[in-house]
């Protein structure tokens, strides 16, 4: 693993060829080079920000759609339906928490209810378990829905996941079995060179036999620069509030609204960490960094939720924020095997349900690309992680012999998400870097919670220092530039 690659003094005497070169670090970008690291081959991640899942990956719902929206025929239909059935066989293999809570897309008027036969009837031709349930079932199995709820399409197979863990692993995964990373590290030029692609970054220039664009809603810019043609992306944002774990039994599954043209809508959910999830808004926007916050649109998203769940206690909300998703001009998936470009792969268009399709989705793409350089399977590899130790997980007897022998996890870091030391020198410990405070606080939920790192945030910078070697004063909160404390505030009495 590099931070950066080869310094621009160094490229004159030495120019890196790979087989693969992947840009980006999503959920896409991630699975992909693990599914590629089980093959023989030299396979570079490219990714620009300060760790992976920063994108669309670490801003979404984190639900795992059962597969009733999408069209029939259509690529986010198959992927989708297929992708949902990994989930449980990947999640046991890279120790990601995911539940099997169902979801209620519900109905308030006869319009709505019509809806719903439309909705079932999609779900019945892409393969996916679902009824039409009305009251007094409906009550019963979500006491907290609003009483004026008429009718709901239950889909049993929906799931959460832990979006955050799903990338980190998935890349954590890749680099044990070979596979390179660079962060901060931004492709800036791609180019045709003997048959080979020239790949430039904001800190140094590679040679590749294939390229695999999954830089989300940046695909279109570098696909231009091979002259290939665009395909009418467009950034969508969502917004959303987090509220805190205030009451693991309020709502029991995923609630929607009836679908529009604009998406799914307005959804409320549990997240697998306990806590609950209300958004995200769906406006298209001029840039995919874009992710600000404003006060109309949570207002809206707040009425919105209201009316799925009117005892919403927006009280106990404890943060807002915003990702954005890549659209295409289709409205469907874009699996891209350039036929001007041989060896250059793009899967483009990837918004909702990207999440729940990109195992089947990363599984279809990287045949392409292993048939296309002939690579073999490697004699041996890991195919998961190793999972983490979790005290709050066993029952009271493992708890108190653990603890006995592991006291680092008996020292608290972060109160409000209980997570000790033990648990944070672990992720430090692992292959993949955490380069920031949003990096640890992704893979451990220190900062997470409702003091949102005020309190804990002083705890973790010296251990991230120690990790990296540079002072506290150093430490990022996220992007170049964010150091957290810019001047020493404590000096120990003489
Ligand atoms: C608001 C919202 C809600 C959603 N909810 C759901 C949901 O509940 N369920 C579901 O299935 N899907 C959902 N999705 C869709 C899902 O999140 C995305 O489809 C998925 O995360 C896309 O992953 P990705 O790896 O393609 O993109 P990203 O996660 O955006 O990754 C692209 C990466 O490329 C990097 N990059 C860009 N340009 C360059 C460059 N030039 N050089 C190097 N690196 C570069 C970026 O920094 C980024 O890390 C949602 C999306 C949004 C935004």
């Amino acid at each position: 693993m590099f931070i950066g690659g080869p310094s621009r003094g160094l490229f004159l005497l030495y120019l890196a060829v790979f087989d693969v070169i992947v840009v980006g670090g999503g959920i896409y970008g991630a699975l992909l080079s693990r599914d590629l690291s089980f093959y023989q081959g030299r396979v570079l991640l490219l990714e620009k920000e300060s760790d992976v899942g920063n994108g669309a990956s670490g801003a979404n719902s984190a639900i795992i759609h059962s597969g009733y929206d999408p069209l029939p025929g259509t690529k986010k239909a198959l992927y989708n339906v297929r992708g949902n059935a990994m989930y449980p066989g990947l999640c046991r293999l890279l120790d990601v928490d995911l539940k099997k809570i169902g979801s209620l897309t519900v109905s308030f008027d006869e319009e709505g209810n019509k809806k719903l036969e439309e909705l079932k009837k999609r779900a019945d031709t892409n393969g996916v378990e679902a009824r039409i349930i009305g009251q007094p079932e409906l009550a019963s199995l979500e006491p907290s829905l609003s009483d004026k709820a008429l009718e709901a399409l239950y889909c049993p197979s929906a799931y959460i996941v832990d979006p955050f863990t799903l990338t980190a692993h998935a890349m954590e995964n890749a680099i044990d079995n070979g596979v390179e990373l660079h962060l901060l590290e931004e492709v800036v030029h791609l180019e045709k060179k003997d048959g080979h692609y020239l790949v430039r970054t904001n800190n140094g220039e590679y040679e590749s036999r294939a390229v695999v664009l999954l830089a989300g809603g940046h695909n279109e810019v570098l696909l231009k620069e091979l002259g290939e043609e665009g395909y009418g992306g467009k950034a969508r944002k969502g917004e959303y509030y987090v509220f805190d774990h205030f009451n693991p039994d309020f709502l029991k599954h995923v609630l929607f609204p009836i679908p529009t043209s604009k998406g799914k809508g307005v959804l409320v959910t549990p997240t697998t960490s306990g806590n609950y999830l209300v958004g995200p808004s769906s406006e298209f926007t001029s840039d995919y960094e874009e992710v600000s916050t404003d006060e109309l649109t949570l207002k809206e998203v707040k009425r919105m939720a209201q009316e799925l769940v009117p005892s919403l206690p927006f009280n106990e909300q404890i943060r807002v924020y915003a990702g954005t998703r890549a659209t295409s001009e289709k409205g469907d998936f874009i699996i891209g095997i350039s036929k001007e470009n041989p060896g250059l792969f793009h899967l483009s268009g990837i918004d909702s349900p990207g999440l729940a399709s990109a195992p089947a989705l990363c599984e279809d793409l990287v045949k392409e690309i292993v048939s296309y350089l002939d690579l073999k399977k490697k004699d041996s590899y890991q195919k998961g992680v190793k999972p983490y130790c979790r005290p709050l997980k066993m029952s009271q007897e493992e708890r108190e012999k653990f603890y006995l022998e592991h006291p680092k996890y008996t020292k608290i870091v972060c109160a409000c998400e209980k997570v000790s030391l033990g648990e944070v020198e672990d992720v430090l410990s692992r292959s993949l870097p955490c380069l920031s405070l949003k990096a640890l606080k992704k893979r451990t939920r220190a900062g997470f919670g409702k003091c949102q790192g005020g309190f804990c945030g002083p705890n973790l910078m010296p251990l991230i220092a120690k990790k990296l070697g540079i002072k506290e004063g150093e430490v990022l909160y996220d992007k170049a530039g964010s150091q957290v404390s810019v001047m020493e505030v404590r000096k120990d009495e003489d």
